[in-house]
C-alpha cells in the first residue's frame, strides 16, 4: 500500500536541487562550485575551541533548551553593538540547529495554516519547504536586475502584501543574487510595512559578515520602528567555515523570542552544548587582531573579496556573463548564450536515473537552467546550480526564473582557478 504523504507537503516532499547536484558532483568526480560550504578546514582557533570545549567538565549533557548559559551571554556581548539595542540573553535570544532550524521554527510558531508568507525571489529554497511544512502560503516579489545589481520596487512589495500576510522573510546579503540591502531600500521597505502592524519580520542574517567594497551589512532590526517585529537569524557556519556543525541563533525581543524557545522543547529541546561552548569561544576571539587584520572578520572579508575576484574574472573569462555580487559568496550569470543546445535533459543522467543512482524532481526535467547545469557536470565536469531552484513554484511561469545559474566561491583559490579552466566552451 503506498501511503501518501501530507497534503500541505505534496508541493515539496520531493528531492531538491541540494540532492541532485551534491550527487552529480560525486558521480561525475567534479569541482564541486554548488552548494555553499567552505571546502578548507576552519581556522586553528576555531579547531582548538572544538577541542577544548569538548574536555570541559559536565560538557556532555543536555544544554539549556534555549541555549548554552556561556554562548547566549557571549551572543549578547557581541550584538548589543551591532543591533545597537539592549538584549536580555535570557528572554531575547535562542540557538538553534543552524539557521535552518532557526527559519523552520520562527515559521511553525507564527503562521497559521492559509496564512500568506511574502519572499523575495529568487529566495533560498529551504523558505518554501518551511512555509509548507507550517501549512502556509508562500507569495513572491521579484528582485529585477538592472545597471546596479538586483533591486526590488517597494511597489510590487506595497502589492503583494495585504492584511492576510503573516511573514515577510528578507535576506541580506542575499542567497542566490549576493545582493547587499542599503539602508534607503530598508526604509522603504519600513514604510510600506508601517501599513500591515501584524506582519512579522524574518531577517536571513547568515552571511553577515560577507560583504565587498563599501558596501555595510545592515541589521533589518536597526531600522527604526522595525526592531520590535524582527526576528533575525544568524549562523556560526559561514563565519567560522564550519557548516558542519550546524548551529545557529535568533535575536528578538522576548514578546517575539519566548514562543520561539517554547517551540524549540518539541523540535530538538537543545543543541549540542560542547559545539555551544566552542562557538561562544569563537565569538570571543573574532574580535581579536588576525593574520594581520584588526579581526577574524576583517580577514574573512578580504579573503573572500580575492576568492569573489578569481571566479568573476575566471567566469568572464570562460564567457560567461556574471554579475558582481555586493555579498554572500555566490556569482549568479547567465549561461544561454554559451551552449544553447543544452536545453535537454542528458542522456547519461536519464541511464543513472533509470539504474537508480541519482534521484531528481521530475518537475524540473524541462527547465533549462537545470539541464544546463546538468550538461555542465557531464562535459565540462564543473558543479554549478540552476537558479529556478530559488523560485519556489513559479519557474515554469516566470520568463526570467530560468535564466541564470550560480557559482559558489567558497572554495580554495587553486580550484576555483581550474573550474574556470574546465569552462572553456569550443
Ligand atoms: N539562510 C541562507 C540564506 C542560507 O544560504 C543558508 C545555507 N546554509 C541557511 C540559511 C542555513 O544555514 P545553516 O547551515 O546554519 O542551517
Ligand atoms: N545555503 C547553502 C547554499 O545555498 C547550502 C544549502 C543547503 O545545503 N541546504 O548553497
Amino acid at each position: 500500500m503506498k501511503h501518501k504523504v501530507a497534503g500541505r507537503l505534496q508541493k515539496s516532499s520531493g528531492p531538491s536541487v541540494w540532492l541532485e547536484f551534491s550527487r552529480l558532483a560525486e558521480l561525475v568526480e567534479g569541482i564541486n562550485l554548488g552548494q555553499g560550504f567552505p571546502d578548507w578546514d576552519p581556522p586553528e582557533f576555531v579547531v582548538e575551541a572544538s577541542i577544548k570545549s569538548s574536555k570541559s567538565k559536565g560538557i556532555h549533557r543536555y544544554a539549556r533548551s534555549s541555549g548554552h548559559k556561556n554562548l547566549v551571554e557571549e551572543i549578547t556581548r557581541s550584538y548589543e553593538e551591532r543591533l545597537k539595542h539592549k538584549i536580555n540573553p535570557l528572554a531575547d535570544v535562542l540557538v538553534t540547529v543552524g539557521a535552518s532550524e532557526a527559519l523552520y521554527l520562527a515559521l511553525m510558531t507564527y503562521v497559521n495554516p492559509g496564512d500568506e508568507v511574502l519572499v523575495i525571489e529568487p529566495a533560498f529554497d529551504l523558505y518554501y519547504g518551511a512555509i509548507n511544512m507550517a501549512g502556509g502560503v508562500a507569495k513572491g516579489v521579484s528582485l529585477k536586475p538592472g545597471q546596479d545589481g538586483f533591486q526590488l520596487d517597494p511597489s510590487d512589495l506595497d502589492k503583494q502584501m495585504s492584511p492576510k500576510t503573516k511573514v515577510l522573510m528578507l535576506n541580506t546579503p542575499h542567497n542566490p543574487t549576493g545582493k547587499v540591502f542599503t539602508r534607503d531600500e530598508y526604509l522603504e521597505i519600513a514604510k510600506v510595512l508601517k501599513k500591515y502592524p501584524n506582519c512579522i519580520v524574518v531577517s536571513d542574517e547568515v552571511y553577515e559578515h560577507l560583504v565587498y567594497d563599501d558596501m555595510e551589512h545592515i541589521p533589518f532590526a536597526n531600522i527604526p520602528g522595525m526592531g520590535d517585529r524582527t526576528i533575525s537569524v544568524y549562523s556560526a557556519g559561514k563565519t567560522f567555515s564550519i557548516t558542519g556543525w550546524k548551529i545557529g541563533w535568533i535575536i528578538g525581543n522576548s514578546d517575539l523570542v519566548r514562543p520561539l524557545q517554547g517551540c524549540q522543547q518539541w523540535v530538538v529541546f537543545s543543541v549540542a552544548t560542547h559545539l555551544q561552548e566552542a562557538i561562544a569561544m569563537c565569538l570571543q576571539a573574532a574580535k581579536e587582531p588576525y593574520q594581520g587584520e584588526s579581526s577574524y572578520y576583517s580577514w574573512l572579508r578580504e579573503e573572500y573579496t580575492q576568492k569573489r575576484s578569481i571566479l568573476f574574472e575566471g567566469l568572464k573569462h570562460s564567457g560567461f556573463k556574471p554579475i558582481l555580487p555586493q555579498g554572500s559568496f555566490f556569482i549568479l550569470t547567465e549561461y544561454e548564450h554559451l551552449k544553447p543546445e543544452w536545453d535537454h535533459f542528458p542522456d547519461t543522467e536519464n541511464s543513472m536515473l533509470e539504474q537508480g543512482k541519482i534521484y531528481i524532481n521530475p518537475a524540473t526535467r524541462s527547465y533549462k537552467d537545470y539541464n544546463f547545469a546538468r550538461n555542465l557536470a557531464f562535459n565540462n565536469s564543473v558543479v554549478s546550480i540552476p537558479v529556478s531552484a530559488f523560485m519556489g513554484y513559479c519557474a515554469e511561469s516566470s520568463p526570467d526564473a530560468q535564466r541564470y545559474v550560480r557559482f559558489a566561491f567558497c572554495k580554495s583559490d587553486a580550484l576555483l582557478r581550474h573550474a574556470c579552466k574546465k569552462m572553456i566552451f569550443s
